[in-house]
């Protein structure tokens, strides 16, 4: 989508305090967070609808725990669960009965999840705009300015802070990272940004890792938008931007500890001799509920 020869108009001089890129769970649930906080958000969409491809078919360790305590699922029947068995890749995972088993579960279609945590965003205030393609970003020391064609004409909006819940469309050169490649540790199809922060940008969800297996995906993107959703409103609200440090400290840790576990779960489900042989002496390690429970908790908190 070219911008070239278009007068490009800036939306407002007025800042908003976040523009989220990208309507994913993990950009809807942080627009939600913040617009409770009676921050002005904006979440910027380059579909028109929702995308009907089947994904995640629920929701993964203490996410579900944390989402249900915030009432996402008030008024409806999904609950989280406590399952006492699971599986690490291929090898069965006996967690023992509950309320024992140290692992969450709360089964929902990924696009039912959407639909909520859209509902609970826009019903707190953050402005929704689908249609919407971010070009480009740049930022100064206390500005953030994207570019973005949608609505009537192109135009640019301003804002203290963006969140990148997507990566693939905003790699434009005048972004503050290097290069896609410097940017990403690449693991076959895992991967993880090398800074989950770059000035007044931040990296969340799928646009700051990815996990080929396990189904922790969504999972993590869920948890770093709650963990970044404190440390923005803490910046925003008097606070400084080293104030959302916090965010990277805490998150990407998790997200090298859960590219390792996920690697794991790849690595034992090869169709080769190693992995068969790996399978089996895995298999007798975590035949005891102990060994099963602390992989348990790997899962739980990713
Ligand atoms: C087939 C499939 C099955 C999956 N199964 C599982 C599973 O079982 N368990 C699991 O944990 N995960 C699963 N995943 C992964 C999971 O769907 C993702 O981890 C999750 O969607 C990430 O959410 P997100 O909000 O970070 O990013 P996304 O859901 O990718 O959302 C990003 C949004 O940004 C928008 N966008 C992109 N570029 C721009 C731009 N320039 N301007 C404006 N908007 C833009 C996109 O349209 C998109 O709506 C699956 C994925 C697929 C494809």
């Amino acid at each position: 989508m070219k911008t070239a020869g278009m007068k490009t108009h800036r939306e407002s001089a007025d800042p908003w305090d976040v523009v989220v890129v990208g309507a994913g769970p993990t950009g809807l649930l942080l627009a939600g967070e913040l617009a409770a906080q009676g921050l002005r958000v904006a979440v910027l969409e380059r579909d028109l609808e929702r995308d009907p491809t089947p994904k995640g078919n629920g929701i993964v360790g203490r996410a579900s725990v944390e989402l249900a305590k915030r009432g996402v699922f008030a008024g409806t029947d999904f609950k989280a669960i406590r399952p006492p068995r699971f599986q690490f890749g291929p090898i069965p995972l006996r967690l023992g009965l509950w309320p024992a088993s140290p692992l969450h579960i709360l089964p929902i279609p990924q696009r039912r999840l959407e639909e909520l945590l859209e509902r609970r965003a826009v019903q707190r205030g953050a402005d929704l705009r689908r249609g919407h393609v971010v070009l480009g970003i740049q930022q100064t020391e206390s500005r953030v300015e994207a570019e973005v064609l949608g609505g009537d004409r192109p135009h640019r909006m301003l804002a203290r802070y963006v969140l990148r819940a997507s990566l693939h469309r905003v790699l434009g050169a005048d972004l503050p990272f290097t290069d896609a490649t410097a940017m990403r540790t690449t693991v076959g199809n895992s991967r993880i940004a090398s800074t989950y922060r770059a000035g007044r940008v931040l990296l969340a969800g799928d646009a700051a890792h990815i996990f080929n297996t396990g189904g922790s995906s969504l999972n993590a993107g869920l948890l770093d938008a709650l963990e970044l959703a404190s440390h923005l409103t803490a910046a925003l609200r008097g606070g400084s931007p080293e104030d959302i440090d916090a965010y990277e400290k805490a998150r990407r840790p998790a997200g090298l500890r859960t590219l390792s576990h996920t690697r794991v779960q790849a690595a034992l489900s090869r169709d080769d001799g190693n992995a068969t042989a790996l399978r089996e002496i895995m298999g007798h390690l975590v035949a005891t509920r102990g060994a099963a429970r602390r992989l348990a908790g790997l899962i739980e908190n990713p």
